[in-house]
């Protein structure tokens, strides 16, 4: 499960072309960034993954199944949105619950689920207050607890720790990191910072314009970039 293929994808808004033709193989399990400026398409090549944008041609398979007609809710993968996505009126059990309740699994099905992925995040504890009363750093758990149970084939996350302060943001890379070894799961990951890139991937696919101007894991890249752009982007910390 979580292996994700991209043949020949385009996307155009109006006539304007943002993504040229494009191939990219996910594995099963693989932690990829997308990394690149802003403004290269990062968060469209997500969303066209995710099904919330249709592309314009070209075959998305996820797990050998053609996905390009099946609907983001039924893909099997979890978007993890900032934090701010989450319902300031619900308590932390509520936000993780919400995709269950609205699956329809009873009570006691949503608290099993909820309370084990709390265990992996550490929010035990915090299972009663409500997001205003968390740091950033645990809304943005929440965030990803409310992901995790619904046992996604992949996690798609976009830019998930650019609201946070700089500490912070070594502390969830980390803990992101470590999500990945403990479930197993494939995971994209966009971000414009080449440290992230660096830090967390697998697998690193550099992006300029929409078009992949190398893939390879982080020491292929530091080492053999293919090009001034390449070596640029993954030398020269912003
Ligand atoms: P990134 O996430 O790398 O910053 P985006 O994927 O958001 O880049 O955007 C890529 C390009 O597509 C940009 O030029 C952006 O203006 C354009 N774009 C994105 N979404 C839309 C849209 N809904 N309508 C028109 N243009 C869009
Ligand atoms: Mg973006």
């Amino acid at each position: 499960m979580g292996q994700i293929t991209l043949k020949q994808i385009t996307k155009s808004f109006g006539d304007v072309q943002v993504i040229p033709p494009l191939d990219l193989q996910i594995e099963d399990g693989e932690f990829v960034v997308f990394v690149g400026p802003s403004g290269c398409g990062k968060s469209t090549l997500l969303r066209l993954i995710a099904g919330l944008e249709d592309t314009s041609s070209g075959e998305i398979s996820i797990d050998g199944r053609d996905a390009t007609e099946v609907p983001p809710a039924k893909r099997g993968l979890a978007m993890v949105f900032q934090s701010y996505a989450l319902y300031p009126h619900m308590s932390v059990r509520k936000n993780i619950a919400f995709p269950l309740r609205m699956a329809g699994l009873d009570k006691a099905e949503q608290d099993k689920k909820v309370e084990s992925a709390a265990s992996v995040l550490n929010l035990t504890d915090y299972l009663e207050r409500r997001p205003g009363q968390l740091s950033g750093g645990q809304r943005q758990r929440v965030a990803i607890g409310r992901a995790i149970v619904r046992e996604p084939a992949a996690f798609l996350f976009d830019e998930p720790l650019s609201n946070l302060d700089a500490a912070l943001r070594v502390n969830m890379r980390l803990e992101i990191s470590e999500l990945h070894q403990t479930l197993e799961t494939t995971m994209i990951y966009v971000t414009h910072d080449q440290v992230e890139a660096m830090t967390m991937a697998d697998k690193i696919v550099v992006l300029q314009a929409g078009i992949i101007e190398q893939v390879g894991s982080p020491l292929e890249l530091y080492h053999t970039p293919r090009n001034r752009f390449v070596a640029g982007f993954i030398g020269s910390p912003k």
